[in-house]
């Protein structure tokens, strides 16, 4: 079983999948990630008064050590312009994801779903992009290893409610998620030793209160598929 993770940002995979991807791992399952940008525009850089280069250059450090916390596979990190994916050619965004996916062969893609959970403009330039590929990839033969497409997800709090982690959040109506992972204790510090690593957010993990919001559950829709599944790589369609 491979899956390949796509997201925008460095941190994209520690705040919520890293806890899945460590299980997936650890059951011999390969995890590939691929970063689109080193994420060097984010305003904490001003804190820290470095260029969007320079702080590209600290998080693409801080990501080595999420690489061997979870055991990934592969983990590629590209140098497109943080904040500057929806301003680029779609198909030139599928041809660059191509190279990948007939590198890797992925079974299982993830990405962001539709509301992006944070509605960053990267986040849901990504799903229309990965959509509409994985679409086009339905319908060619030499494709068949790709069974699902997932998107990593929150549910809508009960009664709506918004306040402190979920202020900013967006979120998925629970009747359209497939996929409620439940993590054990292990797996939950996996997450913490994840979400470390980035010690320039460490305020923003704070802030965000990510750690308390996501607790010891993760949730993925999988595109057009009906499933109730308790793991990303169960009951894969044919
Ligand atoms: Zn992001």
């Amino acid at each position: 079983m491979k899956t390949l993770y796509i997201f925008p940002h460095p941190d994209d995979e520690s705040f919520g999948p890293a806890p899945v991807i460590y299980r997936q791992i650890q059951q011999g399952e390969k995890v590939h990630l691929l970063t689109l940008t080193r994420g060097g525009a984010t305003k904490v850089r001003f804190k820290y008064g470095y260029s969007i280069q320079e702080m590209g250059e600290v998080r693409l450090q801080e990501m080595q050590n999420v690489k061997s916390i979870l055991g990934l596979t592969s983990m590629t990190v590209l140098d497109y312009e943080d904040g500057g994916m929806a301003q680029m050619n779609p198909l030139d965004w599928e041809e660059i994801l191509m190279k990948y996916i007939d590198k890797i062969k992925p079974n299982i893609i993830v990405t962001y779903p539709i509301h992006g959970i944070s509605g960053h403009p990267d986040h849901i330039a990504i799903h229309g992009i990965m959509k509409r590929l994985f679409c086009a990839l339905k319908l060619d033969s030499n494709y068949d290893f790709l069974k699902r497409l997932a998107f990593l997800t929150l549910p809508t709090p009960e009664g709506l409610e918004k306040k402190g982690a979920h202020a900013k959040v967006r979120s998925t109506k629970r009747e359209d998620i497939n996929c409620e992972v439940t993590l054990s204790s292990g797996e939950q510090e996996k997450l913490k030793e994840s979400l470390f690593c980035y010690e320039t957010f460490l305020d923003v993990i704070q802030e965000t209160g990510v750690i308390q919001a996501i607790g010891n559950k993760v949730y993925f829709e999988f595109f057009n598929e009906e499933v109730k599944v308790e793991f990303l790589s169960e009951a894969l369609p044919k």
